[in-house]
């Protein structure tokens, strides 16, 4: 039909053609839009969790079964990783899309700054409601993270309010406002050390380790802080068990979230952590100094309005997290973002493989570490400035096989570590109040 019509008009045929394809399309997407965009959004953060100790990500059986039957009505992202390595920056560059150089907090001596923009504050800006209830001092009003929320509860596990009930207290509020529109944060301490389960859960544990016999082993329960070699082979594995019991013992008490959260069909629920754990893997014990997997990989598992459940196999990254809420609840979108909207992948679409950046620097006199996930490999520039490739698969070290793909990744590399420490260098010391320091301890972040 088309080769009996003349030049002028096929071209007017054509025009017509695409004007009503443009149309029914923009009717297609806006009734899409309309249908998939959530009232209610739910963000879980389980601190220190690394994904491999999950059931869902090939971890024990039995050990988080309130996430693994999450996981069943997810699209559960098999290569999440964490950008950095421990929480305050991890959970800034969680609400705000942003990495570490971007949003500035680089040592545990910054605050968020009051310009940057939270997640929170865009969610209240489209009329929803905005609730947190954290237990991490990392995660808290005293370095900014408060910003754009309506209500802020913080649980502290050395004074004030116990922690235990918060849980119990966010089902309450979900209860409570079920039929507002609202944005919620939820921080969950466990697994993060102190290991210390609740002894409802010591099934969990081994013969003679702590707690099976009624008792906790301080140096055990805070072996996060233990370097290289101070922990004989059994200790180690008795610091494994307790983590993991820990593990199933937030699994526990997040159960009712979940549950709440999957019954609704107008929320949206994110289940993730804002790093991972090490206990023992390559000689270290806790989190914040490397940028190895058992530190980076973490849980994500998106569920509900939007998503169509299923395993996604491709890199994706805390700072993600943000523009992906941009996108699925018709949010502004900042500028000066680093992440890439998940949406098209939590309707199942496969993604190219793409780039992650990484990096991990605790305090102002640490070596920082920088790395790049790509194409299937890890190329990390180290304390010691040298690079190294790893292959993602395996955890196998290919430098010397690899060469061409660390040189080129790593003058990448070597401009963010000199741009990260002009960023320190500029930056004052957040002053800590003593019941923050005393906070700080109980976690293990001050000996
Ligand atoms: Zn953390």
């Amino acid at each position: 039909m088309h080769a009996l019509l003349d030049d002028a008009e096929n071209r007017a045929w054509l025009h017509g053609l695409f004007f009503c394809m443009a149309i029914c399309l923009l009717a297609a997407c806006s009734d899409a839009e309309g249908d998939k965009r959530p009232r209610r959004v739910v963000v879980v953060v389980l601190d220190s969790t690394h994904a491999a100790h999950l059931g869902c990500y090939g971890g024990v059986d039995g050990l988080t079964p309130a996430l693994d039957a999450l996981a069943e009505n997810s699209r559960l992202f098999s290569q999440a990783v964490s950008n950095t390595t421990w929480t305050l920056p991890s959970t800034v560059s969680l609400m705000t899309g942003q990495l570490q150089e971007t949003h500035g907090i680089v040592t545990n001596q910054h605050a968020l700054d009051e310009g940057a923009v939270l997640l929170a504050e865009q969610f209240r800006e489209a009329g929803f409601l905005t609730a947190a209830f954290v237990q991490m001092v990392y995660a808290s009003e005293i370095y900014g993270l408060d910003q754009g929320f309506d209500e802020w509860n913080r649980y502290q596990l050395t004074v004030g309010i116990r922690p235990e009930g918060m849980a119990q207290a966010v089902a309450d509020w979900m209860d409570e406002h079920a039929d507002d529109e609202y944005f919620l944060y939820v921080h969950m301490r466990r697994p993060h050390s102190p290991y210390d389960p609740n002894p409802l859960f010591k099934m969990h544990l081994e013969e003679g380790c702590p707690l099976a016999d009624g008792h906790l082993d301080e140096t055990l329960a805070h072996a996060d802080s233990r370097v290289k070699g101070s922990l004989s082979e059994v200790e180690r594995s008795h610091v494994e068990h307790l983590y993991r019991a820990n593990l199933a013992t937030v699994d526990n008490r997040i159960r009712d979230i979940l549950r709440r959260a999957q019954q609704d069909d107008e929320a949206l629920l994110v289940v993730t952590a804002d790093h991972g754990e090490a206990l023992g893997e390559h000689g270290h014990y806790g989190h914040g100094y490397s940028l190895d997997a058992e530190c980076i990989d973490i849980p994500l598992l998106v569920a509900g309005v939007g998503v169509v459940p299923g395993i996604d196999d491709e890199p994706a990254s805390t700072v993600d997290i943000a523009p992906t809420l941009h996108e699925l609840c018709g949010l502004g979108r900042p500028a000066d973002l680093d992440g890439r909207s998940l949406v098209s992948r939590l309707q199942g679409e496969v993604s190219p493989r793409r780039s992650v950046l990484l990096s991990t620097r605790y305090n102002r006199s640490s070596i920082p570490e920088y790395g790049l996930i790509k194409d299937g490999f890890k190329v990390v520039l180290d304390r010691e400035d040298s690079l190294k490739v790893f292959e993602m698969s395996s955890g196998e070290d290919v430098t010397g096989v690899q060469q061409e793909l660390a040189g080129r990744v790593g003058e990448l590399l070597r401009t963010r570590k000199i741009r990260a420490s002009t960023l320190s260098a500029s930056e004052g010391r957040t002053p800590l109040e003593a019941s923050t320091e005393a906070e700080l301890r109980a976690l293990g972040y001050i000996r």
